[in-house]
């Protein structure tokens, strides 16, 4: 039995795969506070050229540049692995397997997308990038990123994790990065609420808002956004484009596929090349379910609507079609920080309406006991936004042995959980809640959208 299915980089896709060729309906574009499309100009204030051509390119294949492929090489192609440890812990007929995105220097996947953006920025003659981190995952991807490619990066950290987290800020320092705990005083928008209130813990909307603001407002600065946008998942795609030739070296495909869904990059990069192959009538494909995996305690896709609203908390992005529980929703505190996220990636959005692909929402505890099995059965400790995905896959694997059916099954294990152990001491210690679906904030927040479109 195959275990570990490798690549050598020659094997590294020469093209990432752009899904807006394939839609069943046109993507609705972005809009302006007037409802009306936003002008590429007052975008290529935020993102260079190069970038805004990917994000409206209708092109199925975009060439990958030879130098953002040598840096891929650094980590890619990444390993498929087969969990036959995990599918016999569970008695399961199923064949589990897992593409491993922990490999990378970061250790998750958003390398994949921060080095292309880096590298775009850098031959568009951007002088510096600006963004936003939570808890540390995508700013320390651009971090590296930056550094790969001679752009100085400063990160607007959001101050409670700056305080509490300093793993992951000490990782940016070390790739480079200026790393500032916002609210900060260097922006109009942190100023002004540092008036109102010194002691604001600052949020991931609040983070946004700076860094968009510098971008704007300092020559040579660019902003870059690691999920959610066309290009982002664009990039991503290398991962479902190496999965694809590995399982064809097994003369496997899969039945079915999960992946965590926050703003989609990574569930859309593992999925959309194998939706690719049912957009094109393979009949391989024909049975094919898609499973985005989202916490129940922020299910935008599960319980959100399909409208019009603002990618951050303050209503200072342009409006995005998706499925969104408002702007000014605050999700509940969960440890999946890459997950509590109240919108989610316009092309996803898209295909849930056109029930091309599915969403499950799982409660947090579970989300824990699965990695932790995971652990024991496979050996690598799962990021807590993985275990959503580890999660889904069992309870299937768990079907799959009550009906006797040997499906394939497939989720990108999208990083590893080396700087989140404090999560699993709370989980070990009993101490992790499951949040109820907190209703009565999404109905608020929902009354909240912005009236457009
Ligand atoms: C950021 C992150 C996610 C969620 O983001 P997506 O854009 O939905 O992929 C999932 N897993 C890990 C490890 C992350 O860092």
């Amino acid at each position: 039995m195959t275990i570990r299915v490798v690549l050598d980089e020659t094997e590294i896709p020469t093209h990432w795969y752009n899904i807006l060729a394939d839609l069943p309906s046109p993507l609705p574009p972005p809009l302006g506070p007037d409802g009306q499309p936003v002008s590429p100009d007052k975008m290529l204030a935020i993102f260079p050229g190069p970038i805004l051509e990917q994000e409206m390119s209708s092109e199925r294949w975009i060439p990958i540049p030879d130098e953002v492929r040598k840096v891929y090489a650094l980590w890619r192609p990444s390993p498929l692995c087969r969990a036959a440890r995990l599918e016999a812990m569970l008695g399961t007929p199923a064949k589990i397997f897992y593409k491993y995105e922990g490999v990378s220097p970061a250790g998750s996947h958003k390398p994949n997308s921060a080095v292309p953006q880096a590298y775009l920025n850098k031959i568009a003659g951007t002088k510096r990038l600006v963004t936003e981190t939570g808890a540390g995952q995508w700013g320390s991807s651009l971090a590296l990123a930056g550094q790969l490619f001679g752009l100085p990066v400063r990160v607007f950290m959001v101050k409670v994790s700056y305080q509490q987290k300093p793993y992951r800020r000490l990782m940016m320092q070390t790739w480079g990065a200026d790393v500032v705990a916002s609210p900060t005083h260097l922006t109009q928008a942190g100023r002004e609420i540092l008036a109102k209130e010194p002691d604001n813990p600052g949020s991931l909307g609040i983070a946004i808002s700076e860094a968009v603001e510098e971008a704007v407002t300092v020559p040579g600065t660019k902003y870059a956004l690691g999920s959610v946008l066309n290009h982002v998942l664009l990039h991503q795609t290398v991962i479902g484009l190496e999965a694809k030739k590995q399982f064809e070296k097994l003369g496997l495909y899969p039945d079915v596929i999960f992946a965590p869904c926050g703003g989609g990059s990574n569930f859309g990069g593992a999925a959309f090349p194998f939706l690719a192959d049912k957009a094109a009538g393979d009949a391989r494909a024909k049975n094919l379910r898609c499973v985005a995996v989202e916490p129940a305690s922020c299910p935008t896709l599960t319980r959100g609507v399909y409208a019009y609203d603002y990618g951050d908390a303050t209503g200072y992005t342009p409006l995005m079609k998706m499925y969104t529980l408002g702007h000014d929703f605050m999700p509940p505190g969960i440890h999946a920080g890459g997950l509590r996220y109240h919108g989610d990636s316009p092309i996803v959005s898209l295909l849930y309406h056109e029930k091309l692909i599915e969403a499950v929402a799982v409660p947090q505890v579970a989300t824990f006991e699965a990695g932790v099995m995971f652990a024991r059965a496979e050996g690598i400790i799962p990021a807590p936004e993985s275990c959503h995905g580890i999660r889904a896959t069992i309870d299937e694997a768990l079907r799959c042995k009550a009906s006797g059916e040997p499906k394939v099954l497939f989720f990108n294990l999208s990083g590893h959980g080396h700087f989140d152990l404090s999560a699993y001491e709370s989980y070990f210690a009993g101490k992790l809640e499951d949040f109820a679906y907190p209703r009565e904030a999404v109905e608020a927040s929902l009354a909240h959208l912005p009236k457009v479109g």
